[in-house]
């Protein structure tokens, strides 16, 4: 793929896909805030990245497997709030839409915590206001 033809990154940074979250799915790069590592989990989940979205989870919380809806196609997301709580822990605060199938737009708020280790973000768990 060329680098003009970079598309723009599905987590709705306004960045093209090769400059935003596509060099920390491929590995190539880390996350170096919390919200970057949110934004490149959505991408995973937009792409059925399983492999990603499980390496970037935090060991004590991690699933076993994950199981990936392939009739889930990803509509969107917003970040509403990133507050780094400590050095080493932030919070991130989101909306996602998606549809299953030809099914109606659904929304997922969760407030996600993240926490730093050896200089790493990863996911850690996440709650639902709404719920
Ligand atoms: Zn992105």
């Amino acid at each position: 793929m060329s680098k003009l033809a970079s598309p723009p990154c599905p987590c709705g940074s306004g960045h093209a896909l090769d400059a935003c979250c596509g060099p920390l799915l491929a590995t190539q790069a880390v996350a170096r805030t919390a919200e970057a590592l949110m934004r490149s989990r959505y991408t995973a989940h937009v792409r059925g990245d399983r492999e990603y979205l499980l390496a970037s989870w935090h060991p004590s919380t991690r699933p076993a497997t994950l199981e990936v809806d392939d009739a889930v196609r990803w509509l969107g997301l917003a970040v509403k709030r990133h507050v780094q709580s400590a050095p080493d822990a932030a919070v991130v605060e989101f909306v996602a839409r998606y549809r299953i199938g030809g099914g109606s737009a659904v929304r997922l708020h969760e407030t996600s915590r993240f926490v730093r280790q050896h200089g790493r973000w990863y996911y850690l768990d996440g709650t639902f206001p709404d719920a």
